[in-house]
């Protein structure tokens, strides 16, 4: 195999990112602003201080500043993970046959096993420096409560994790995983809250989502002193942390002197996609270069390809702010069969801007079974082996090459690995058996859930 490129690119340490990319200040036209669920007028800071860290706040609202400085005690933390490796995935391109140039961001070298760690440690350490005790949060797959459960210890804060009670069961390592970091772990829907209580009348909502998580972890922050809650995805604080992702990325190919023509990431609720964008997004919205972004998400919860733009609440219990995203309703409730984490029935609202304006030029939905032949050739080709949730990109990055290798096309591909699959065993051990199935919702069942999305007058 010849090899003009090395199979991996680190930065040094050196050159580690020491600012975030706020691509809110680039956006032509800004998202609908979030509004408060009880008066619908745009959130401020002192709306969003009882639940959030005040710092977290104005982030989440700040659309001036192109440049955040990341502190210097994240950075410190960062080192012991970061850079990520870039990686041109010869050993894929070659069992494809493609003319493509395949990389990928490997996002899962931390105990972790994902990008959630480049926020969670942001998160808890403006945390600590409001003087907080705790936090709480919840966690569909595990992944953000591992990472957050790392994050917490490290700034010596308590940690309540409410864990989408399907997951808990489906990853029982996971828990001890956070327990090990010193975190309470709690299956939600759960009778510590009473909005979980309340959902525990009705069977069907046994299983949790992560909308009933957020609920409920939400309830025990704004009811605890020194606490506040936090999110891993959606909302723009994490997008701004995620975006170390892209920078890093960049950099790293104008080490080889490369660009792509394409990025691709899975989309739950956009961050690490989003992350994985930023840099290339810069670029686009000044007008100096055109890749085109696909975001892929699970056809058992297809938010971007068959959601609605509206504005909805990003939990079932209705206690967080609205936001205008493409979602499927908050009520609505993806198939248990899943094994990923991208149940969210929503969208962070700036990437869902970013595709209504056609700067994020494609959605595409893919169904599970395909999504693990994608991993296994990944995993078989490149030793690593990728978390389901990653390898919806993987499975559009492949289906990509291979259409490069009909056309004779060379492109440059970036795609994110945004974590590994080892503590997916459970559902790489059904695909193996051939027990993996999806369920796809009918039109009916999406109906069900878009007909919660709520009805606002005289507000788009
Ligand atoms: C949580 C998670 C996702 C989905 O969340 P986004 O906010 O859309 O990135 C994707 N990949 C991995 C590995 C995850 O842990």
């Amino acid at each position: 195999m010849s090899q003009n490129v090395p199979y991996k690119t680190y930065l040094t340490e050196d050159e580690l990112p020491t600012h975030y990319y706020n691509v809110r200040a680039d956006m032509k036209v800004g998202h609908a602003p979030i509004l408060h669920p009880g008066t619908l007028q745009p959130v401020t800071v002192a709306d969003m201080e009882p639940i959030f860290c005040t710092e977290l706040a104005k982030q989440e609202l700040n659309t001036e500043d192109r440049f955040i400085e990341i502190p210097e005690q994240v950075r410190a933390f960062y080192r012991m993970y970061r850079p990520s490796p870039l990686v041109r995935a010869y050993h894929l391109e070659k069992a494809l046959g493609t003319p493509a140039k395949l990389y990928y961001k490997y996002e899962g070298g931390n105990t972790s096993g994902s990008h959630k760690l480049n926020s969670a440690i942001a998160q808890a350490y403006y945390a600590k420096e409001q003087g907080l005790t705790g936090l709480t949060t919840e966690t569909g797959a595990g992944q953000w409560g591992s990472a957050l459960s790392m994050a917490c210890v490290y700034f010596d804060l308590e940690l309540e994790v409410y864990m989408v009670r399907v997951s808990s069961e489906q990853k029982p390592y996971r828990k001890v995983l956070m327990e090990t970091y010193g975190a309470q772990v709690i299956a939600s829907p759960s009778d510590t809250t009473s909005i979980g209580r309340t959902m525990l009348e009705n069977p069907e909502n046994q299983g949790g989502s992560l909308g009933t998580a957020i609920s409920e972890a939400v309830e025990v922050a704004v009811t605890s002193e020194g606490k506040r809650y936090v999110l891993g995805s959606v909302l723009n604080q994490v997008l701004l942390h995620q975006s170390i992702i892209g920078i890093e990325a960049k950099k790293a190919l104008e080490k080889l002197d490369e660009y792509p023509d394409m990025v691709i990431g899975c989309a739950g609720g956009g961050s690490n996609l989003g992350g994985l964008m930023s840099a290339f997004m810069e670029d686009k919205l000044a007008g100096r270069t055109a890749p085109h972004f696909i975001a892929v998400e699970p056809a058992s919860c297809p938010s971007m390809t068959r959601g609605r733009f509206a504005y909805d609440f990003c939990d079932t219990g209705q206690v967080t702010p609205l936001a205008k995203m493409y979602t499927l309703g908050h009520a609505f409730m993806p198939s248990p069969s899943h094994a990923g984490g991208l149940r969210f029935h929503g969208m962070s609202p700036i990437l869902s801007q970013l595709f209504h304006d056609g700067f994020i030029d494609e959605a595409r939905a893919v169904d599970q079974v395909s999504v693990f032949q994608a991993a296994e050739i990944f995993a078989r080709a490149e030793g690593t082996l990728p978390a389901p949730e990653s390898s919806h990109a993987i499975r559009a990055a492949i289906d990509e090459a291979l259409k490069c290798k009909e056309t004779g096309e060379q492109k440059t591909i970036l795609f994110g690995l945004s974590g590994n699959g080892y503590f997916d065993l459970a559902a790489y051990q059904q695909y193996n058996e051939g027990t993996l199935t999806d369920r796809v919702p009918t039109d009916e069942d999406l109906e069900r859930g878009l007909a919660t999305i709520p009805s606002l007058p005289g507000i788009q």
